[in-house]
């Protein structure tokens, strides 16, 4: 694609990255067969092919973005989904992410929505204050249809509400803990443990830190790691990321680490792009080298996880996330582990398609979160599984209360290797069936 940026717009580094990149579209469409948005909304601008034909116009002409380019630059779910598909290798995300914080820098939002992408950005990142969130948000989920009429703020709220769990999960504060291998040390690794996941599930940091322990290797999570940046940086808010990044950089490089572990795959993604976020601050070099450790769950454990118990005898509905799949490129190795580990591993048709999680995308756009939502639980049902599962907190979150359960796959590696059974798999169709089968 050919632009048309003056030498003095080429001078600031952002820019030469968003010419680079846009130069490399050659406006195939191939793009638009995947996107979830252009698929659900049938929109050419709401095609990536479409969005980067608004970016490259809003920044060519060096102008304020305007109410157009925010309502399809909004709808994206940055799933990368198009970057996979793309035959000419077009860095979509980092397009996106710089629109996202011209926006911020150059769009005045309607106050309702400025006052919640405010509350979101003061909260999520936050474990303490989400845990403090989510018990409020139970307590007014009842209520939740008298929420007045359809506007997008109402729509919103009760989007809100409905991501609040049934029953809050005992508190977990992983900052500053050290956690000894069972026996021989083979390794030492820091665990990101996440704030929306410790707030809503400390279960799946449990069963990994277990897991990792008993297969000889030793986690730390050093108190100065917090939020991995993810929920602002999608949110355009350049310079909050920016801090994150440093502030993680620093604490994993003062420890002596093989890896970084992330079982959310949504904050991998970012962290596996910190070198590029941090490519011209004085700590580039540190902030690549941790985005070179940070390795997926799935990853690292692919050559040393070792089950211990008898096959359960259940079908594990393997969901990509994905950031996962599209953001980091990992499909195989989460199967490859469930199947190891003894379950029968189905997958749903369109499985590249997005649940509508996408960090806070399923409150902020609820109605194509909704439809997203039910496709992809359509698509998993039809295949009769016993358990949904995935490898962020995001897509379970969003796909629970279906009647399946939904599970974080290292909880089903962890109890295949002598950890505790997932609680998920408490409802009575998998007891009855893991019963059955013998294994409980
Ligand atoms: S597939 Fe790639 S090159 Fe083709 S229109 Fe989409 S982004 Fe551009
Ligand atoms: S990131 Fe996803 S929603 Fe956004 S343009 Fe690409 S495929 Fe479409």
């Amino acid at each position: 694609m050919q632009t048309s940026f003056t030498e003095a717009q080429l001078a600031d580094p952002e820019i030469a990255v968003a010419n680079d990149i846009l130069r490399t579209c050659v406006h195939c469409g191939f793009c638009t067969a995947t996107c979830p948005t252009f698929v659900t909304l049938g929109d050419e601008l709401d095609s990536p092919r479409g969005r980067i034909y608004l970016i490259k116009d809003m920044l060519e002409n060096n102008r304020p973005a305007g109410a157009e380019e925010v309502l399809h630059i909004d709808r994206c779910l940055s799933c990368l989904s198009c970057m996979t598909t793309c035959p000419s290798g077009v860095n979509y995300m980092h397009l996106v992410d710089h629109a996202r914080a011209h926006i911020e820098n150059t769009y005045k939002r309607p106050p309702a929505d400025r006052f919640l992408r405010e509350v979101l950005a003061r909260i999520l990142p936050y474990p303490k204050r989400m845990r403090a969130a989510l018990s409020l948000a139970r307590l007014g989920k009842p209520f939740a249809f008298l929420l007045p009429g359809q506007t997008i703020l109402a729509k919103r709220m009760r989007a809100m509400l409905s991501l609040a769990p049934a029953k809050m999960p005992p508190a977990q504060s992983l900052g500053g803990t050290v956690h000894k291998a069972v026996g021989e040390t083979k390794g030492r690794v820091a665990l990101l443990a996440g704030c929306a996941q410790q707030a809503i599930a400390p279960s799946i940091n449990t069963a990994t830190i277990s897991l990792l322990n008993r297969l000889g290797i030793e986690v730390v999570i050093p108190p100065a790691a917090g939020c991995c940046g993810a929920l602002v940086h999608h949110m355009g808010r350049h310079e909050e990321a920016l801090a994150a990044a440093r502030r993680n950089v620093a604490a994993w490089s003062a420890e002596k680490l093989d890896a970084i572990i992330v079982n959310t795959s949504g904050c991998g993604t970012v962290l596996k792009d910190y070198g590029f976020l941090l490519r011209n601050d004085p700590m580039a070099a540190q902030a690549a080298a941790i985005s070179r450790k940070t390795k997926d769950i799935s990853e690292y454990l692919l050559d040393i996880y070792a089950p211990t118990e008898a096959a359960p005898g259940i079908t594990v509905a393997y969901h990509a996330a994905c950031s996962l799949q599209h953001g980091q490129q990992i499909s195989a190795p989460p199967k490859l582990l469930l199947r190891k580990a003894g379950f029968a591993v189905v997958e749903p048709k369109d499985a590249h398609l997005c649940c509508g999680s996408a960090g806070t995308y399923n409150i902020m756009q609820p109605e194509i979160a909704a439809v997203l939502r039910r496709r992809k639980l359509d698509t998993l049902k039809a295949k009769s599984p016993d358990v949904i599962a995935a490898g962020n907190i995001g897509c379970l979150t969003q796909l629970a209360g279906d009647g399946i359960p939904t599970v974080h796959m290292v909880e089903l590696l962890d109890w295949m290797a002598g950890g505790a059974k997932p609680a998920a798999l408490q409802s009575s169709v998998v007891s009855r069936q893991l019963s059955e089968a013998g294994s409980i």
